[in-house]
């Protein structure tokens, strides 16, 4: 469904990333792993059109889709769920679920909120209220309807666990289960590789700027580097 070849990403003069090939299937979940700073969110930013490729080739269902406009790649059927949640702060929880549809021309979006409020049922109990003044997991639970709200083939989450409680991140973890059980595709970048790797089918590791590891997310989670580096055991 999506492939990148060779992508190469550079922020000014500095290549950050060199070179690297993903392959996603219809229906799978694959997680990119690595540590800070290893390049995996310019590799999603390069994918949903918000930095620019300086060489290689993404397509996305057989269409290049390199260096489209942001606008252009969600119209194409991939939405990201940004790292930092990324809600509109001053709208209400409905306004920015209306806000994820912005793409569509179709008229079941009404349904199609509700659908995302029975999903995520505390939406509806904050239905009228700034998105601002949500908890942390609240507002991720939001950022992820919001990106639903498109009816996206291909789902991109950054670091959805990121600064959580550990209850909201196991919370999290089922709801990116769910959305994988709907059948949608999920690209997935986590610090916590260990959820990571559990929910992933797939896996790639980065290591400064490169892919130096891939297999299924079991084969991963029992390869002795990761296990040390980034699993803890
Ligand atoms: P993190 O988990 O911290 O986001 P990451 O694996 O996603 O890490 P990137 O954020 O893609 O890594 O960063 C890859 C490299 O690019 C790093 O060296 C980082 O400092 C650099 N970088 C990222 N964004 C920019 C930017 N806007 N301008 C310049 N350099 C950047």
């Amino acid at each position: 469904m999506l492939t990148v070849s060779d992508l190469r990403v550079s922020y000014g003069p500095i290549e950050v990333i060199h070179g690297i090939d993903i392959e996603v299937g219809e229906g799978e979940c694959v997680a990119l792993i690595g540590a800070n700073g290893a390049g995996k969110s310019s590799t999603l930013k390069a994918i949903c059109g918000l930095v620019p490729a300086s060489a290689g080739i993404i397509t996305f269902e057989g269409r290049d889709i390199t260096n489209q406009s942001g606008h252009a790649i969600v119209k194409a059927g991939i939405t990201m769920c940004p790292e930092g949640r990324q809600v509109f702060p001053q709208m209400t929880t409905l306004q920015n679920l209306r806000m994820g549809a912005y793409t569509r021309t179709d008229a079941d979006q009404a349904s199609d909120v509700d659908e995302m409020m029975d999903m995520f049922p505390i939406l509806r109990d904050r239905a009228n209220q700034a998105a601002g003044t949500l908890s942390g997991g609240e507002q991720e639970m939001l950022a992820i309807g919001r990106a639903l709200m498109a009816r996206p083939k291909l789902c991109i989450f950054d670091e959805p666990s990121l600064g959580l409680a550990p209850k909201i991140v196991a919370e999290v973890g089922a709801t990116i289960q769910r959305i994988k059980e709907m059948g949608k595709t999920i690209l997935l970048v986590e610090q916590n590789s260990a959820m990571a790797l559990r929910l992933a089918d797939r896996a790639y590791l980065f290591e400064a700027g490169e892919i130096v590891l891939s297999g299924t997310g079991t084969e991963l989670q029992s390869h002795p580097d990761v296990a040390k580096a980034y699993l803890g055991h």
